[in-house]
């Protein structure tokens, strides 16, 4: 898989976790760092783009 952090950062400990895309509803994979977007997340079905830093707590509500 591409993980544009690499693998190197044991401080700041990132995280993959699978939610529902909150456009669409499927599952995206999401950098989560400190219970935020590490990394941009961008949805391989409709596109959608959740920003950097985005709380994941906001993306799991989001899509309800
Ligand atoms: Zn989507």
């Amino acid at each position: 898989m591409f993980n544009p952090l690499g693998c190197h950062s044991a401080r700041n400990m990132i995280r993959i976790e699978e939610l529902p895309c909150p456009k669409c509803g499927q599952n995206m994979e999401l950098f989560i760092r400190e219970g935020m977007l590490a990394v941009e997340g961008r949805c391989d079905f409709c596109g959608n783009i959740i920003a950097t830093g985005t709380p994941a707590e906001e993306v799991e509500h989001a899509a309800g």
